[in-house]
């Protein structure tokens, strides 16, 4: 599996989720964590949190 695309962190299942669920469903290179917070501009902390609702919710982009 590739890393992130900004800075070549290997990728959780999670963390590709949350790229597809915030930035594009089809993407095929995804943000780690960190790069994704960073580029939709909000804190780390609130993409789990946001993982936390959507794994509530029994979306399948999540574990
Ligand atoms: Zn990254």
């Amino acid at each position: 599996m590739e890393g992130c695309m900004q800075c070549g962190k290997n990728l959780s299942f999670n963390e590709i989720g949350a790229h597809k669920k915030f930035i594009n469903r089809g993407a095929r290179q995804f943000l780690c964590r960190n790069c994704l917070a960073e580029s939709l501009n909000v804190d780390p902390e609130l993409i789990d949190a946001k993982i936390e609702q959507f794994k509530l919710q029994g979306c399948t982009l999540f574990v």
